[in-house]
Formats: structure tokens, C-alpha cells, sequence
């Protein structure tokens, strides 16, 4: 599962790929959200874009896409 380095938050990231439509409207760090659950599956995604292919990619390639930790915004994400 996923894992921030700096906080230890595992539960929810962001695409930094994909950038927050409203930055300044929602405080959002992105614009495609990932919820993971302890066995490191998606549970829930919240996502600003209008893109369905996009966000079928990030279902199932999760890896490549929350690359950045939505509790402190750090880029040193740990895959385990
Ligand atoms: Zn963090």
C-alpha cells in the first residue's frame, strides 16, 4: 500500500499529474483523490476531471498516478 514518507499518512493521495481544477476554492492538492484501504486497494476516488479513461488508468495502475500525499503534500511516496 501506499505510504507517505514524511507523515506516515496511508489512507488517501493525489495525481500531481492531474492538477486541482480550484486550488484556491477547495484547498484540494489534486485533481484526481485516492482513498486507499490497509490492504493498499483504492476504496474511493474523488476526482475533479471530466476524463473516465483517466480515471480507469489510475483504478488500475494506482502506482503511477497518487504520487503525492493529500495530509502534508509530499512527493516521497513509499509503495509497499
Ligand atoms: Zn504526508
Amino acid at each position: 500500500m501506499p505510504k507517505c514518507a514524511k507523515c506516515g499518512n496511508s489512507f488517501s493521495f493525489g495525481c500531481s499529474a492531474i492538477p486541482s481544477v480550484t486550488p484556491a476554492a477547495n484547498g484540494l492538492v489534486s485533481g484526481l483523490i485516492g482513498n486507499f484501504d490497509q490492504q493498499g486497494h483504492i476504496t474511493e476516488m474523488d476526482s475533479l476531471i471530466n476524463n473516465l479513461d483517466q480515471v480507469q488508468e489510475a483504478w488500475e495502475f494506482p502506482e503511477e498516478f497518487f504520487d503525492t500525499c493529500y495530509e502534508c503534500g509530499s512527493n516521497e511516496i513509499i509503495w509497499e
